[in-house]
């Protein structure tokens, strides 16, 4: 809050939001929306989480002050006054029907689910929650921040190694001590007839592959099967198209942008670095901004318009700054190259003129 009071004070803030609307369009990344209640029972980290009552009164910031637009159609790319800003969910989880759909119905806000069409309707489906579940169980220590912190920790190093490495060392967190059991069926994700109610609705639905492996830990022919199969899943479920795309874990490398490319999607998204979505994005790379709820609300809990201008929109900036500085590095160092080609084929055609006609 100091931080985010000290730019504004300096108009940072308002002039980085206002070259964001400049340039192009904020894609969020939300997962869960959960009830005071289910926020006790989860196993979901707290980057996943936006508590109900803040995901409501953000949506009346954002139905007010932005232009909300929906991701499976390119923007209109024209100046507008407004920020424009686009509501998307990773991972298809129950609460997204049960508490962000009605609060998005309620502020006429366009949403997009990215679903996982193998693990619908299923408690615990995602290894992160199942591997938080069974470590916190192995917690008899009263610190529940220092154990929050480690499995966090844990699952963070979790997902840098293979898939298969990865099932072997999750299988030993949930076979020793007491496993996994789920105190939670509020951990859920929603029921192909939950998923048909919100797509007649209105909402948009995109794949998040069929089982939520981490694309750039499995082979490329397995690889190739998450991104393919999953399209063919949801569009026979919904005998609608299915055009967009999210990486698990905001994962991607050359190969796998190359295979969601070739598997006939519109856009594809990302998740790790925030940034800004502008005419000159890459289709299948289009940068994200992760949201949870300590980037919307002040030090009381509340939402906080001046939060989301700073962990936001000002992040959004930073990332095409970035951008923009790593493309005009290469333009440079491009031409560079250039020139001194250019200058090395001179010198050796001067030198053979000198030497021939001596
Ligand atoms: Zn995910």
């Amino acid at each position: 809050m100091f931080w985010a009071a000290f730019l504004r004070a300096l108009g940072v803030l308002r002039i980085s939001r206002r070259w964001v609307r400049r340039q192009g369009a904020v894609v969020l990344t939300f997962h869960r929306v959960l009830t005071d209640e289910e926020l006790q029972l989860t196993a979901s980290l707290p980057g996943m989480i936006v508590r109900r009552e803040t995901f409501d009164d953000f949506l009346q910031y954002a139905a007010e002050k932005c232009d909300l637009i929906q991701v499976a159609d390119e923007p209109v790319w024209a100046r507008n006054q407004k920020l424009k800003v686009a509501i998307t969910f990773d991972d298809g989880w129950s609460d997204n029907a049960t508490s962000a759909y009605p609060l998005a119905q309620k502020h006429r806000a366009p949403m997009a689910i990215f679903v996982v069409p193998r693990r619908t309707g299923t408690v615990l489906p995602f290894w992160p929650e199942r591997a938080a579940s069974a470590l916190d169980r192995h917690m008899t220590t009263a610190d529940r921040t220092q154990s929050q912190s480690y499995i966090e920790q844990t699952i963070e190093s979790l997902k840098g190694l293979t898939a298969q490495e990865r099932k072997h060392r999750i299988d030993e967190i949930t076979s020793s001590g007491s496993g996994v059991g789920s105190n939670a069926p509020v951990d859920q994700t929603m029921t192909w007839d939950q998923i048909a109610q919100l797509h007649a609705g209105g909402v948009v639905f995109g794949s998040h592959t069929s089982t939520h492996e981490i694309l750039t830990g499995i082979p490329p022919a397995q690889a190739q099967d998450e991104i393919s199969l999953s399209r063919e899943l949801i569009e026979g479920r919904l005998n609608a198209p299915c055009s967009i795309f999210s990486y698990p874990n905001g994962d991607s490398s050359r190969n796998v942008r190359e295979l969601v490319a070739r598997a006939g999607y519109r856009f594809a998204f990302l998740n790790q670095d925030p940034g800004v979505w502008t005419p000159l994005s890459d289709q299948y790379l289009i940068p994200r901004v992760n949201v949870c709820e300590y980037h919307l609300v002040d030090d009381k809990g509340r939402f906080s318009p001046l939060m989301f201008d700073y962990a936001v929109v000002w992040n959004a900036a930073k990332g095409l700054l970035a951008e923009k500085r790593a493309g005009l590095w290469k333009r440079l160092s491009n031409k560079w190259r250039g020139w001194s080609v250019k200058f090395h084929l001179q010198s050796a055609e001067k030198s053979h003129i000198e030497k021939s006609s001596s």
